[in-house]
């Protein structure tokens, strides 16, 4: 059955321990990308590999009819860190956490155990082997492309570009398929939407060196003071950002999602807060489409223990944004540029540096593929597909938006406790056998796909 096949293909794709995050496994790298062009060779794909976008990149060809629609479905062989010694030497700190060695796949009886067997190997692994099966069967309904890349996990790869070079023949596919995520409460999920991201380091310089508080406060300006005073103007009484013009562009859904009490209380469980600072019915209004602003890091003055009474000269902040789907990061930035300068007194010295900004992404529900997964996730999940509204951000999809403009799928497999990128990742048989019939019936010939 579909269960051991999967199993016996992934095993060895999560023995090659391709942690991109880490310079020292790059032959590993190199040994997932020679197992995988292999294996799909083996299968009678043509492949490709690409190496001038940071780890090569996998693109894996099947075409059955030119008749037929295409499909694109991409992935990441690269995986988080996790120990990778020789597991029996590792001390039990070593192990951070994990039970059993995680290039090992393990199974539990209820659940299989390994690093990416979630993140991503093991998602992208359920397409792989449901297709592989059907080309077996001749009954593959789809033209299928993989495209699987290496640097997912580090913020270094150039996959954007990638994209651009090959716009031509990636806008040919009829739509994108991608299985990166988690099912909301093990409920069948498509997700539906991303916010954008936008982060900036501040830094205030009132002084060449901290000055003695004594001597001269009260008389000269200190950074600390000005960037908490200028951070306590970027919210209003009620939270929202005070930036002119931040609520502009945003692209509103057209229906309220809300979520019911249980969902909500499984929030507050997971997060460990006391309470929501919105009502209950806005939660996913403010997650998934309104921005948001957070300080993430604050620097000034002396750390140590006790007091030392100096007036610092120079102060420092890091904000994160999130951009709600619509608002367009370079405007955003501009607009941050300008609130800094119209908020900060002269006698104040500031420099702005932004990095990781990319906008939001609303994904159209309204292709014929989207309504066949859900009809497909109904029968095999037996409940009806929740759409998830999600407030991290998701480059890839982005990218494909913004390149391609070609409809997707965004298709969560993995159970919602699989601890993605933390120790003892897992998949559950519930999820694979859900994840598997579901691939295998969507991919299928059949006659809505003659
Ligand atoms: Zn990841």
């Amino acid at each position: 059955m579909l269960r051991s096949k999967y199993k016996e293909l992934i095993g060895p794709f999560i023995e090659r321990k391709s942690i991109s995050t880490d310079k020292i496994f790059q032959q590993e790298l190199k040994n997932a990308v020679d197992w995988l062009v292999a294996l799909f060779e083996q299968k009678g794909f043509q492949v490709e590999t690409f190496m001038d976008y940071g780890n090569p990149i996998v693109y894996a060809s099947y075409r059955v009819d030119p008749q037929l629609k295409s499909t694109l479905i991409y992935g990441h062989y690269d995986v988080q860190p996790a120990p990778a010694g020789d597991w029996p030497e590792l001390s039990e700190e070593e192990r951070k956490g994990w039970q059993t060695p995680p290039f090992q796949l393990t199974d539990t009886g209820e659940r299989l155990v390994a690093r990416s067997i979630a993140d991503n190997k093991g998602q992208v692994g359920i397409h792989m082997a449901a297709i592989f099966d059907l080309i077996e069967s001749g009954e593959l309904g789809y033209n299928v492309s993989f495209l699987i890349e290496g640097d997912e996990e580090t913020a270094e790869g150039r996959i954007d570009q990638f994209l651009t070079d090959q716009s031509q023949r990636l806008q040919q596919y009829d739509f994108l398929v991608i299985s990166d995520g988690l099912l909301e409460n093990n409920i069948p999920t498509i997700e539906r939407s991303f916010r954008g991201s936008m982060s900036c380091t501040v830094q205030f310089t009132t002084s060449e060196k901290d000055l003695h508080s004594g001597l001269y406060g009260g008389a000269v300006p200190s950074a600390s003071n000005e960037l908490a005073s200028f951070l306590g103007k970027l919210q209003d009484e009620t939270g929202a950002i005070a930036i002119p013009g931040w609520y502009e562009d945003i692209q509103a859904p057209t229906t309220k999602e809300t979520l019911d009490d249980e969902r909500l209380n499984r929030l507050l469980e997971v997060t460990g807060v006391q309470e929501f600072i919105v009502p209950k019915e806005d939660v996913v209004e403010a997650i998934a489409f309104q921005p948001s602003m957070t300080i993430t890091s604050l620097q000034s003055g002396y750390q140590g223990i006790g007091h030392q009474n100096s007036i610092p000269g120079a102060a420092q902040a890091k904000i994160n944004f999130r951009l709600a789907p619509g608002q367009d990061p370079q405007s955003m930035m501009e607009k941050f540029k300008e609130f800094v300068r119209a908020n900060t007194p002269s006698y104040v010295d500031t420099t702005i540096e932004f990095s990781g900004v990319m906008p939001g992404v609303y994904l159209a529900a309204d292709s014929d593929e989207f309504q066949r997964a859900e009809a497909i996730m109904k029968y095999v999940y037996g409940k009806f597909p929740i759409h998830a509204f999600i407030g991290a951000s998701m480059p890839i999809s982005v990218e494909v938006e913004r390149q391609l403009g070609i409809p997707q799928l965004l298709l969560p497999l993995a159970n919602d406790d699989s601890a993605i990128h933390g120790a003892n990742e897992n998949l559950t048989y519930e999820a694979l056998d859900h994840g598997l019939e579901f691939s295998y019936q969507f991919f299928k010939r059949n006659n809505n796909n003659p």
